[in-house]
């Protein structure tokens, strides 16, 4: 049996084009790229070819691309190295970050910073009101992610920006689930840095970047040789940022296709989901085209996901990048719904490479699996 992916927000294959672009830097181009012979020349020309592609996607200039091991990385370079050169004050997150910005900003509460979640509404929008009231506080630091890799409901990340900069703070969002799925553009977003990450955009695991406004001041939270402008020390993953290259290159040239063939797709699932009488998370708010977080109420999410995968389809319960708990998503939770319901949480997130038939084959196997879930319950009650 063969097995149909419906993960892609926790990675996405790697493409084709991207493999071929990458594979001559793994043999023989395998120079160190500070090296000044022409192997060294060969790598730096590499990834700088690479960071030109990377900057042309969100429309920056070159040099803003801090290139770093990931998502992860970025996120932590923001957070840190921008309280780095702060004193403490607020630093305001959203209720629904991933834990790469949720957790170093608990970690600057443990140094005397004052954490503060920016709430979100029902439908997963972060509320703008709760921004302006955070900001009546003294606040170094804003992070709004983009879109949520739970939800994929998508920020008003330019107008929170607005009224960070009249706050005088800087302001950062995590773009790695909105890259590749619809336009990203750093100076339309009002931010003063941004995080992305190859692998959830058909690019190899490894490589992200930082991309940064020229005034921010980040403290490098790797020290060594001072690659990177210094900000980030060891010697690059060239074959791994050549890919990011890469994979940014196939973005821009197939965004404006791919993202209404995969709307198409997911409009079709939820035209099933909803037959199934699922309950659809931030259904109603701006959503990346290719997920869809939904539940049955009575139906652990974990059990679904278990079975579904018995049933070959690979789809995910809760956060599942991010962590093996089996508590209900923090995402939801913020959102106000019930524990027991988000409990039921699973995740359904498209890809390039999905067709009508694949979408289709699943409603069927979901509404066996939900049928008989549904009995076996009935029977213990
Ligand atoms: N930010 C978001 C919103 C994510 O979904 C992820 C991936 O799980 C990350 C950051 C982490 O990125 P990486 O896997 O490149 O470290």
């Amino acid at each position: 049996m063969e097995h149909v992916y419906f993960d892609h927000n926790a990675t996405t294959p790697l493409d084709e084009k991207v493999f071929e672009a990458v594979l001559p830097y793994l043999r023989g181009r395998y120079g160190n790229a500070s090296s000044r012979h022409e192997f060294g020349t060969v790598a730096r020309k590499a990834v700088n070819v690479a960071r030109e592609q990377v900057a042309a996607l969100v429309n920056v200039q070159p040099s803003q691309v801090i290139f770093v091991s990931g998502g992860t990385e970025a996120n932590n370079l923001f957070v840190k190295g921008t309280a780095g050169y702060l004193k403490p004050t607020q630093i305001a997150v959203s209720a629904i970050e991933h834990p790469c910005v949720a957790k170093p900003a608990q970690e600057l509460a443990r140094q005397g910073w004052k954490l503060r979640k920016l709430a979100v509404t029902g439908d997963g929008e972060v509320d703008l009101a709760d921004v302006d009231e955070a900001l009546k506080e003294p606040t170094g630091i804003v992070s709004v992610m983009l879109a949520n890799n739970e939800t994929g409901v998508i920020q008003d990340v330019a107008a929170v920006g607005e009224r960070v900069r009249r706050a005088k703070a800087w302001m950062h969002t995590d773009a790695v689930q909105a890259l590749g799925k619809i336009p990203v553009d750093f100076a339309a977003l009002n931010v003063h840095a941004m995080t992305l990450s190859a692998h959830k955009i058909y690019g190899p695991k490894g490589a992200g970047a930082l991309v940064m406004d020229k005034r921010l001041q980040v403290r490098p939270i790797i020290h060594g040789g001072g690659h990177e402008q210094g900000l980030r020390s060891g010697t690059e993953n060239v074959p791994a940022i050549v890919g990011f290259g890469a994979a940014c290159e196939l973005a821009a040239s197939r965004l404006a296709e791919l993202g209404p063939r995969l709307e198409k797709l997911r409009e079709r699932l939820e035209r099933g989901l909803h037959g199934l009488d699922a309950v659809i998370f931030g259904e109603h708010a701006p959503r990346i085209p290719n997920t869809s977080y939904f539940a049955f109420r009575g139906i652990d999410g974990e059990t679904l996901v278990i079975e579904l995968d018995k049933a070959g389809f690979a789809v995910t319960a809760g956060a599942a990048c991010s962590s093996t708990s089996t508590e209900p998503s923090a995402t939801l939770l913020a959102m106000g719904v019930e524990p027991e319901l988000a409990r039921g949480a699973v995740r359904f997130s498209l890809g390039a490479g999905n067709t009508p038939q694949q979408v289709d084959d699943f409603l069927r196997a979901l509404k066996a699996v939900v049928s008989r879930l549904r009995s076996l319950t009935a029977m213990a009650v």
